[in-house]
This record gives structure tokens, C-alpha cells and sequence, in this order.
């Protein structure tokens, strides 16, 4: 009998995703070129993608500057490619504006935009087709911890949110507890742990060795301080970062956790 096939799964290369939300204008730029010009120390060589998510305003003025080790990320997409939809932006624009990732499903848009796991699903799905790597946010409200229903939740948005086709090349999953982000408060390692070996379990019933090497980002209240502990929990493949990643400082003191 043939011996059964080995399979070695290369461990996935982290991800530091810095999400700027609503904040920003050409003023901020600076930012990203100390962030780039500290990264490029020997010293300060991350083994771990780094990425800014910029208003879509600034994406091709980030472009510009060709901060080399700084990749670039939208906040949002439409689900269609193109047509009549005032203010919005489609995953192709987006991409033809620098970025190669597009965060999906935040629970900001979920709550400012009452976005439903379906309407994510299809923007994952028009990321996917504009070439771009979607970053999909699931995340249990404070209530609904208290209850005890945090992995039911977080189980129920990955299940809803994510098209059949999803790669560890084209998906990457933030976990987010929403009473976390913006607060200073963040779970537990135990808490995080918890949650990601859940999510990781789900990937891979889902998606096979696809779904073993997906990376999975905790975020909520990261910051320089916390950042290498969180980061050591396993299934912890990176961060998504709010508030400190508005500055090359606290961004960079982050990514020293992979240093
Ligand atoms: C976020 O909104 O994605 C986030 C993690 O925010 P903060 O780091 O500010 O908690």
C-alpha cells in the first residue's frame, strides 16, 4: 500500500493591516513615509506583511510615494464592478488606485450601514474578481459575550459571509470583538485563543488545507503594549489596527511584535 501523501503546510506570513477609518487627509502622508523609512532598517526587518487602509482618497497619493513595505488596502467596496450607485467604490477602482487588499464586513459597516452577511459575501466575491485580497471582519457585540453566544455569532457570520471559492491567497479573517475596538479593552489571550481556534476549526471543515493556512488577525484595541502578546496566541496570524495606526510610531512599535 502507498504510503499516505505528507502534507507540510508553510505557515502563513502575518499580516499588519492598519485601518484608518474616516481619518486622514494629505496632511497624514508623512506618516506613511516615516512608517516606510523605519521599516526599511535592518533592524527593524518584520517578518510579517504591513499594510495601510487609507480613505479611498488617499489611496493613489499613498501609491505616489512608493513606500516601499507598505502595502495598500481600501475600507469597503460595492459589490457590483460598475453603474448607478452614488458614492460608492467598486473593488477595480480601488485596485486601479493602488490598493490590493480591501477590508470587508467591518462591524462599523455592519452597524452604520446595517450590512447583512449576504451584502458581504458578494463585495468578498467582487474583490475576489477585482483581484484584490479580501479581509473579512467577524465580531460578537458586548451583549452578546455576556450571553455566552460569541462563537455561535462569529461561526455564524464566517459561514454567511464567504464565497465557496475562498484561498488563503484571496481571504484573510479579522476577528474582531465589536466592545473591543476603540475601547482600550481587549479580551483575554484565553478569550482570543478561544475564538480563533473556533474560527480556525470552521476554515478548515470548510476549505481544507485552504482553509489550515487562511490568516486569521485578531483586532481591537491593539496597541505597541499589548501587541506581542496577542500576537503570540496561536491561530494569531497578524492584527487589523484602528487608532494606532494613525502614526508611524505606535504602527511601527506593532510591528515589532514580528520583528
Ligand atoms: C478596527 O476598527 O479595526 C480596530 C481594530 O480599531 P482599534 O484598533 O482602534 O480598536
Amino acid at each position: 500500500m502507498a504510503a499516505p501523501k505528507k502534507t507540510t503546510l508553510k505557515a502563513p506570513k502575518p499580516l499588519v493591516a492598519g485601518n484608518w477609518k474616516m481619518n486622514g487627509t494629505t496632511a497624514s502622508l508623512g506618516e506613511v513615509k516615516k512608517l516606510a523609512r523605519a521599516l526599511a532598517k535592518k533592524k527593524n526587518k518584520a517578518k510579517c506583511e504591513v499594510m495601510i487602509c487609507p480613505p479611498a482618497t488617499l489611496l493613489a497619493p499613498m501609491k505616489a510615494l512608493k513606500a516601499k513595505g507598505v502595502a495598500l488596502g481600501g475600507q469597503d467596496c460595492h459589490a457590483a464592478n460598475s453603474g448607478a450607485h452614488t458614492g460608492d467604490v467598486s473593488a477595480a477602482m480601488l485596485k486601479d488606485a493602488g490598493a490590493t487588499a480591501v477590508i470587508l464586513g467591518h462591524s462599523e459597516r455592519r452597524a452604520d450601514h446595517l450590512e447583512t452577511d449576504k451584502q458581504v459575501k458578494a463585495k468578498v466575491g467582487a474583490a475576489h474578481g477585482a483581484g484584490l485580497l479580501a479581509i473579512m471582519c467577524v465580531g460578537e457585540s458586548l451583549k452578546q459575550r455576556k450571553s455566552g453566544d460569541t462563537l455561535k455569532v462569529v461561526k455564524a457570520q464566517l459561514r454567511g459571509s464567504l464565497m465557496d471559492d475562498c484561498t488563503a491567497k484571496n481571504t484573510v479573517i479579522a476577528y474582531e470583538p465589536v466592545w473591543a475596538i476603540g475601547s482600550g479593552l481587549t479580551p483575554t489571550v484565553e478569550q482570543v485563543e478561544e475564538v480563533h481556534t473556533a474560527l480556525r476549526k470552521a476554515l478548515v471543515r470548510r476549505f481544507g488545507d485552504e482553509g489550515a493556512k487562511m490568516r486569521i488577525l485578531y483586532g481591537g484595541s491593539v496597541k505597541p503594549a499589548n501587541a506581542a502578546e496577542l500576537m503570540a496566541v496561536p491561530n494569531v496570524n497578524g492584527t487589523l489596527v484602528g487608532g494606532a495606526s494613525l502614526t508611524a510610531k505606535d504602527f511601527g512599535g506593532i510591528v515589532k511584535a514580528y520583528a
